[in-house]
């Protein structure tokens, strides 16, 4: 199961950059997207990328649905490319 943060009402990353500096190239906005139906849990996402990621108590992932800011989107790409369902992708929001 994929919870979103604003769901669960927990904020992993309270430092981080809001929306208002997150715009991605050319002012599009990039966002991640998990499906909830091919993802396994197993978590590489937020090994890969905890700066936007955290994992539930049963390993899967949370994330929420504020833009990737710019300065991270190689990071989430990397954490996208090794998803083994892809389940984890980047969507122009
Ligand atoms: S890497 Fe992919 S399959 Fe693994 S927990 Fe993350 S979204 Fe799910």
């Amino acid at each position: 199961m994929v919870r979103s943060k604003e769901a669960s009402g927990s904020n992993l990353n309270p430092d981080r950059p809001g929306p208002a500096s997150t715009a991605g190239s050319g002012g599009r906005r990039i966002v991640l997207r998990v499906d909830p139906i091919a993802c396994d849990g197993r978590g590489i996402c937020a090994e890969l990328f905890p700066e936007m990621v955290s994992l539930d108590d049963w390993g899967f992932p949370i994330i929420d649905g504020s833009p990737i800011p710019p300065r991270l989107v190689g990071a989430a790409k990397r954490a996208a490319a090794a998803c083994p369902t892809l389940a984890f992708h980047l969507d122009a929001g």
